[in-house]
């Protein structure tokens, strides 16, 4: 009765929130934007292109720290990491201050699944099969902890039934795609969150963009086809990533900067940033950033920008990022800018020119939409509106009234 009273004074902003589709969300660890937006890539990804095609689709600045577990909390509350208090990886579902949409959708009586996603142990949901620390082994992770902490109990054993291979020594990222097509053919969650970590693995190994993580991104998008084959009539896609990717080319190293100029005071290295709460220290890089690439770096970051994104980090007076392919490290031996490690680097500042991840939804009532830029804190409010509940703690803008017919 309420919602035809509203119906029949077309009320849209009300009527917005009333909306109730099923979700699922794929997030891809480590997916940069350039990615699908530098055609000289050649990525073959059919299934994200035609989720991009079909629906709306941004590019995301993110949190700080850029991780991936801060990050993963982010996209699922709407808040900063210094307000859901995930600041590192690997923590417990016990370690989130904010509620998550898994608890704002189970309050509400959807049933929620998640499949790998970083921060879902304890935490109330119908079906998990969490990701957590001792599920590593190096750069593997053990199959059976993920089985062994998994709920309800027995479920590997059930999706073991439907896929016989399931069952390995390592967890994989086709583990991830058999658990999440098992639960929408047997479960019919309305909610389903899935993380795949393959591509992020390759870039730490062999370099952001590399043509190893492209070959991992091409398996994915084979891998979200086959989940798409399985989402049910009127269930909305959406395809998220935690951060983008730097290349650790050139090391940066502002503790032998300071040494070398034989100036006292303390220097650090924080979420990407050198910074300083010295103001002879600030004095000393703000010289050293006229030298240009010699020093490795790019701009004085305004205080104001570094405080709005990591509070923790407001008892600097000044801080400086690095150029593109430089990382700066808290190494006080070395040369002061150096060969790096030639791999994938992340946990860079937010607002780093091209370190961008990606935002893609789909599905029945998303019209086509290039949105630009985004940041990372719009997404969960607008998922929130995606399934019709709320996340109280989140103040970002939905983009629901956009990206709807
Ligand atoms: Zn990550």
């Amino acid at each position: 009765m309420l919602r035809l009273f509203f119906a029949a004074l077309a009320i849209p902003a009300l009527l917005a929130v009333q909306n109730s589709h099923k979700l699922v969300v794929i997030s891809i660890d480590g997916l940069d934007a350039r990615f699908l937006s530098e055609p000289a890539l050649r990525v073959k990804a059919p299934n994200l292109r035609r989720l991009m095609r079909e629906g709306a689709s941004a590019t995301v600045i993110g949190v700080a720290p850029s991780e991936t577990w801060p990050a993963h909390a982010s996209l699922v509350t709407g808040v900063s990491p210094w307000q859901h208090g995930i600041l590192e990886n690997d923590r417990p579902a016990s370690a989130l201050k904010t509620l998550a949409l898994w608890d704002a959708a189970t309050a509400n009586g959807l049933k929620a699944a998640t499949v790998y996603w970083p921060g879902t142990l304890g935490a109330k949901i119908a079906f998990d099969l969490p990701e957590l620390q001792e599920t590593h082994k190096g750069n593997a992770v053990s199959f059976d902890s993920i089985a062994q902490k998994s709920a309800p109990a027995g479920l590997t054993s059930l999706i073991e039934k439907k896929f016989p291979s399931f069952a390995k020594e390592i967890w994989t990222d086709s583990s991830a795609a058999q658990a999440a097509t098992y639960l929408l053919g047997s479960e019919s969650p309305d909610l389903l969150f899935v993380h795949f970590s393959e591509v992020d693995s390759e870039e730490h190994e062999t370099g952001a963009l590399s043509i190893y993580s492209r070959e991992a991104l091409e398996n994915n998008d084979d891998l979200v086809g086959q989940i798409l084959a399985k989402v049910p009539r009127g269930t909305i896609v959406a395809i998220v990533s935690d951060h983008g990717v730097e290349n650790n080319n050139r090391a940066v190293r502002p503790k032998v900067m300071l040494k070398q100029a034989g100036q006292a005071g303390r220097v650090e290295v924080r979420d990407g940033l050198i910074g300083t709460s010295d103001a002879s220290v600030a004095t000393l890089f703000r010289k050293l950033l006229q030298d240009g690439r010699k020093s490795g770096l790019s701009r004085e970051v305004p205080m104001a920008e570094v405080r709005a994104r990591a509070p923790r980090l407001s008892k600097w007076v000044a801080a400086f990022d690095t150029l593109p392919d430089f990382v700066a490290n808290e190494e006080d031996r070395g040369p002061a800018v150096g060969s790096g490690t030639h791999t994938g680097a992340h946990r860079m500042w937010p607002n780093r020119p091209g370190y961008r991840s990606v935002f893609i939804v789909a599905g029945e009532g998303i019209r086509p939409l290039k949105l630009g830029e985004i940041e990372m804190l719009q997404i969960a409010p607008t998922l929130a509106d995606v399934v019709g509940v709320k996340l109280s703690a989140a103040k970002s803008t939905s983009l629901w009234r956009q990206i709807s017919r």
